[in-house]
């Protein structure tokens, strides 16, 4: 793991291999590769319209079970980090505004096929093309400010989800 964190308990419980761009590691249980947890946000712009709840009442009731939450405000400097993927786009500094101008709720969400099945509640990524009935077209404003994030990979899922939690933050 590259530090001299302490274990405990039985090594077989906490640390598991996880492969990462075709390699594999020693990894925390809670950055293993699976099918069943995904990582969200719900942006600045729903917050600020008071939709917290309608949108987790959507979530919850899609089978989704929430394994972790934080209300948070994302620093300059932590939005730059997780949309780095996106740098090079012409709206990244709008972005980063955006995702750093209010609180925000994160959370790690577990179903089976989390992945796939929470981008088909979220809809597309402008609202204007979203399907009838899902996240975005409810409550998106536009295709940059977009109510929610969704992870689009368990790769990037685990690594999402262990940008904002730590291990003893998940249940
Ligand atoms: P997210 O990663 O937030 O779940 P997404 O996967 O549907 O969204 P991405 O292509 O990853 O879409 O874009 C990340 C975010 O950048 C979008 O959700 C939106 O907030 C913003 N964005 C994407 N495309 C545009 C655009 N053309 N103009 C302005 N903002 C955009
Ligand atoms: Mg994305």
């Amino acid at each position: 793991m590259g530090d001299n964190r302490e274990i405990l308990g039985n090594k077989s419980d906490h640390i598991e291999t996880c492969l990462f761009m075709n390699k594999t590691y020693f990894c925390p249980k809670f950055l293993q590769m699976t099918t069943n947890r995904t990582f969200t946000m719900i942006k600045p712009d729903a917050v600020e319209n008071g939709n917290i709840g309608a949108i987790l009442e959507k979530i919850t009731s899609a089978g989704f079970k929430i394994v972790a939450m934080k209300y948070t405000q994302l620093s300059r400097r932590d939005a730059e980090k997780f949309y780095e993927i996106h740098i090079e786009r012409q709206f990244f500094a709008d972005l980063v505004q955006f995702m750093t101008r209010g609180p925000i709720v994160s959370a790690i969400l577990e179903k089976e096929n989390a992945v796939d099945d929470f981008r088909a509640l979220i809809g597309a990524t402008n609202p204007a093309e979203a399907a009838e009935g899902t996240i975005r077209k409810l409550f998106a404003t536009d295709i940059a400010e977009n109510a929610v994030h969704g992870s689009d990979s368990d790769e990037n899922a685990a690594i999402e989800g262990a940008f904002h939690f730590s291990g003893r933050e998940i249940y």
